[in-house]
Order: structure tokens, then sequence, then C-alpha cells
């Protein structure tokens, strides 16, 4: 089974040779399922056509929304799925510039970091690309959005369910299409990729000549503590990730971010804001304090806004760029995987 959104305009141009349609018919076909149309919504695509696509198992709608939610503060919340049953969660919040959705690109994760709900029971599956696209279509076309300088989406970010790296490929070709002309064409510059630092693929990501605004959430400066919130630190050092940092800096001049949730006792000592400065001073990059969001699986503790703010002064003394991320869609499970976790526990009633 794929899907229409899956292929590159290349692709599709291949596909309609291959069954005797004529070029156009690839660009027709890419604009309109980047307006997530159905096949029946194609009014200008012959019924034909359709029906050969079909046949060979390529069809219109990869996700679809199943539940929205809306925080006081305006963020949204969905729950998307996919042909197969599963579900995965997006969250949609607005700025001033315009809107930044979060995608999931995994359905659950491997990783299995202690505070995050989404690899409470593994990973079930890789998105396909279309499927990681879908999302940002189907969003966009809910809030009247259309392509290119028309569209309602503005920026995208990597930090749904799943980890973007782990599903490298589809990950890569989701940016390349969405960032495509003739399609919903959102920048690179206005895409941030999260990752828990799987160190050759941010080396390849490098390679891409993508452009991408790369996050990494390091939560701990020092390894032996690292690898006790983060399974992943047991297979590359701090080190390691920041000299893919630097290499990352030095092919793309993209600044890097590092993402630093705060957890009571474990990460926010002094001690930890200190060893941060001496890692990072002088760095092309900034942090991003997040105050953890609880997850009931665990017995991990948020800190309050205050002690956030000490830590963050610590380390702007110490003279590193640092801020505090607006807490957002709190009342809505907004965390990784928080949601879709509660679906599958009340075996899908909301
Ligand atoms: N796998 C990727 C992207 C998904 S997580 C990664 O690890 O970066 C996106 C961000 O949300 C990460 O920084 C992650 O650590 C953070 N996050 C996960 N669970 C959270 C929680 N319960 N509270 C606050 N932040 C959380």
């Amino acid at each position: 089974m794929q899907f229409l959104c899956d292929f590159t305009k290349e692709e599709l141009n291949i596909i309609m040779k291959e069954l005797s349609e004529p070029n156009f018919r690839a660009k027709q076909l890419f604009s309109a399922c980047h307006l997530y149309k159905s096949y029946a919504e194609m009014s200008n695509i012959p019924n034909a056509l359709k029906d050969k696509l079909k046949e060979k198992q390529i069809l219109d709608i990869p996700v679809e929304i199943i539940k929205v939610l809306e925080s006081t503060d305006g963020t949204k919340k969905f729950l998307f799925k996919t042909f197969d049953g599963n579900v995965v969660e997006g969250v949609l919040m607005k700025y001033k510039y315009g809107y930044t959705q979060c995608v999931s690109t995994q359905v659950g994760c491997r990783m299995k970091c202690a505070f995050c709900a989404s690899g409470l029971n593994g990973l079930v599956r890789n998105l396909s690309a279309g499927e990681i696209l879908g999302q940002v279509l189907a969003v966009n076309k809910l809030l009247g959005g259309q392509l290119d300088d028309k569209r309602a989406v503005t920026n995208i970010v990597l930090m749904g369910s799943g980890e973007p790296l782990d599903n490298y490929d589809n990950v890569v070709k989701f940016l390349r299409n969405v960032s495509a002309t003739e399609g919903i064409n959102i920048s690179p510059r206005n895409i941030s990729l999260s990752t828990c630092g799987l160190v050759p693929k941010i080396y390849d990501l490098a390679k891409e000549n993508l452009s991408v605004n790369l996050t990494i959430s390091l939560h701990s400066p020092f390894d032996e503590e690292r690898k006790e919130i983060m399974p992943i630190a047991k297979r590359y050092s701090i080190k390691e990730i920041l000299s893919a940092c630097s290499n990352y800096f030095d092919k793309t001049g993209r600044r890097y971010i590092f993402e630093y949730v705060l957890i009571n006792k474990k990460n926010n000592l002094e001690r930890h804001a200190n060893e941060l400065i001496k890692l990072l001073k002088g760095r092309p990059c900034h942090v991003n304090l997040i105050r953890l969001n609880s997850v009931k699986e665990n017995d991990l503790e948020a800190v309050s806004e205050k002690e956030a703010y000490s830590f963050m002064r610590i380390l702007n003394k110490g003279g590193i760029s640092a801020t505090l991320r607006r807490q957002m869609g709190v009342d809505i499970d907004g965390a990784c995987g928080q949601l879709r976790q509660k679906y599958i526990e009340n075996q899908g009633k909301l």
C-alpha cells in the first residue's frame, strides 16, 4: 500500500510514463495531493487514471484526523489514524508569524527515554514519507490553507512521537517533499528536526543539502547521568554528539539547538548548569529549557517555573544563550505520546 504523497514529483513522472499518461498529470497529482484532496475531490483527473492508480495500490489519503482537542491557550492536539488502524498524534501551536505543527515520525519509539510517553510500548512501525506529510497536509486543509504562500501551516517541528533519525530515509523524503515547489512548499529554514543524538545519522543529514534546523535532546551534560534517562547515551557520548553538531554547522551554516527537559533533582542542579557552560560556551548554539510534562507512568518530577528561570540565569550569566520554552497545551496531554497512550489505554475512547 502506498499513497500519492509518498512520491516525489520525479517519481510521479515515472509512474505516469509507465501508465502511458502525459507528463502534466504528475504535476496535477502532486499539487492535488498536497491540497489533501481525495480521489473523489480531484475533478481534473480522469477516472480511468484514478482506477489505474488504485489498481497499483496507490491511494489518496494516508492519515485522517480522528480527534481534535483544543487547549485554553489555543494549542490544538490532533489524533491521526493510519490506513492500518494505528494512531499518532500531532500538536498545532499558534504564534505571531503563523502556525507551527509538531509531527510524529514513527508509531511508538525504540528509544525509551525515561521521561517520555512515546516509547512506553516500544516501536510499532515507521511512518512512510506520505504519512508524515499527510499530518501537515490534513491540518493545513482543516485551517483553510492552500499551497505555497497560501499555506496555513508555516513551520514544522519533528518533535512528536518517534525518533526521526531512526526512520531516516522516510524522514528525508518527507523533508524534500514538504519543501518542494508546486506543493505546500515549507522552507527547510522553517523546519526543525529533533533527535536524541544518533550520531552517524547527524553526519548523513549534514550531507543532504537540506539545511533544516538541528535540535538535539541533551537533557544532561554528564554521560553517566544521561545514560540513566536516555538509553541511547550508552551508544554515543556527548563529545561525539558535539562533534557531529560542529560538522552540521560547518556544512549547513545553521546554528543548532539543545533541548533540555528539567527534571527535579536529576539534572537541574548547579553542577549541571556549570558543566553545560563548560561544554557549550563559544559554540554557535542555543539551549531550550523545557519544564517536564509529568507522565503518570514514571515518577519523575517537574521543576517550578521559578527554579527553571534560575537555572536559565546561571546559563545566561555563563555566556550561554538559553530560554525557557513557554508551556503550551498542558491541559490536553501536550507532551509526546501522552494522548496516544491514553487512547490505547481506553481502547479507542477519549
Ligand atoms: N525523538 C526525538 C523527537 C521527539 S521528542 C528527540 O528525542 O528529540 C521531542 C522533545 O520533547 C524532546 O526534547 C523530548 O525530550 C521532549 N519530551 C519528551 N517527553 C517529554 C515530557 N514528558 N515533558 C517534556 N518534554 C518531553
